[in-house]
């Protein structure tokens, strides 16, 4: 069982966050996309409600242990503090005497934004005494770093171990949304992975070929899986030492898995490229596919349009060049207006929903990417088991 913050008593009390506030940044150190943020709000605004003192922690990139000026987080406590409307006090260091008076001195309803955690190797280490000191700023820990609970680090387990713990909403919701989808989805359930590399879905494949109905593939990854059925990709990304293990899981997946029967070509991965879209599924050489064909999209749109639950992951071609966004923005298009359980997976899909303007009609968008994938694998995520033992 996994405590949920209402089930706390938060009054007056020290409560230490653990959020994602990983977000980008441009070279002016201005936040491009602060979605990270403000879905931790719900969580930061119940415990204000609650009169709790809250200390929020995160990482932002990887400074390697080292102080990076760059990747401080005094961006996000100012981003913060105009969602909130309300001071964020951002602290130079994590852990120490300064941060500890501090935090003594802390009134219900303020909020301390601790530094990024990854200025210490020890964070990412695990390590005993790091946890021990972070753990020590707090008299209760909630988790809602969804982005970094399949990471066994001090702020998501070391941490988790010491303090009486609990899951934060966000993470809740992101819960909620894999279980249902891996443990009791209504079907048809269509599963849809695309991005670039296959290497990085063969757990996902695996793991939900048994649960799902249909298993739609697009994207970089689709042209080793063609490769593995014999046809030509032209210069298409390919992963040759994949092709064998594509091959058994086409015979695994025989009648669900579908891949696309035309292609978008390019001569070149530039907005200036030639393109065309093939007539069949062969790509001639000297042309590399960047997004899935016209009759690739319709087939796709039939079957998803059956579908009781969709779950995506990973863009249908190269999204970010707009001229081989088509397919993954059609797509996308319409499962937005379809009435079934959509869930979405982080990172570049997730990017891609909001570059189409999409989120608002999707059941839920995740904000991790890497533990996205590492829950459709089946994988246990340490910063949720953790939760689980407490
Ligand atoms: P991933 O992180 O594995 O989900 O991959 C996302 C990346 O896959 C995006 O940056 C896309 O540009 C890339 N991608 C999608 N389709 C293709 C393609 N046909 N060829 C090369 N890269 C692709």
């Amino acid at each position: 069982m996994i405590y949920s913050l209402k089930d706390l008593e938060l009054k007056n009390k020290r409560v230490l966050v653990r959020v994602d506030f990983n977000v980008p940044l441009d070279k002016d150190l201005k936040i491009t996309d602060d979605r990270r943020i403000r879905a931790s709000l719900p969580t930061i605004i119940y415990l204000l409600q609650k009169e709790a003192k809250v200390i929020l922690m995160s990482h932002l990139g990887r400074p390697k242990g080292k102080v990076v000026e760059e990747l401080r987080l005094t961006p996000v406590a100012k981003r913060l503090g105009e969602l909130l409307n309300k001071k964020v006090l951002k602290l130079d260091d994590c852990i120490g005497k300064e941060v500890e008076e501090v935090v003594e001195n802390m009134q219900p309803q303020d909020i301390v934004l601790l530094e990024n955690l990854r200025f210490y190797k020890q964070e990412t280490e695990n390590d005993a005494e790091f946890s021990r000191q972070l753990a020590n700023l707090g008299e209760i820990f909630v988790q809602d770093a969804f982005g970094s609970v399949h990471r066994a680090h001090s702020s998501t387990v070391g941490v988790a171990q010491l303090l009486p713990s609990a899951c934060g909403f966000l993470l809740e919701k992101e819960i909620k949304f894999f279980q249902q989808i891996l443990t009791t989805p209504h079907h048809p359930f269509v599963a849809i992975l695309g991005g670039a590399k296959v290497s990085d879905k063969i757990g996902v494949i695996r793991n939900l070929l048994p649960k799902v109905d249909n298993l739609l593939i697009g994207g970089g990854m689709s042209y080793t899986f063609l490769k593995a059925k014999g046809v030509d990709v032209g210069d298409s990304r390919l992963e040759l030492e994949k092709v064998e293990i594509a091959s058994s899981l086409l015979k695994e997946g025989e009648g669900k898995i579908f891949l696309p029967s035309d292609h978008l070509i390019a001569d070149k991965v530039a907005p200036t490229a030639q393109i065309k879209n093939t007539e069949g599924v062969e790509i001639p050489s000297g042309w590399l596919g960047v997004d899935i064909g016209k009759r690739s999209i319709e087939r796709f749109k039939k079957i998803l349009k059956e579908a009781k639950t969709i779950v995506w992951n990973g863009p249908l071609g190269i999204f970010e060049i707009p001229a081989f966004a088509q397919g993954t923005k059609e797509i996308a298009e319409f499962i937005a207006e379809l009435d079934c359980l959509k869930v979405i997976g982080g990172g570049d899909t997730a990017a891609a929903i909001a570059c189409f303007g999409l989120e608002d009609k999707m059941s839920h968008i995740s904000t991790g990417g890497g533990a996205s994938l590492e829950y459709l694998e089946g994988k246990e995520l340490p910063g949720i088991a953790v939760l689980e033992r407490r």
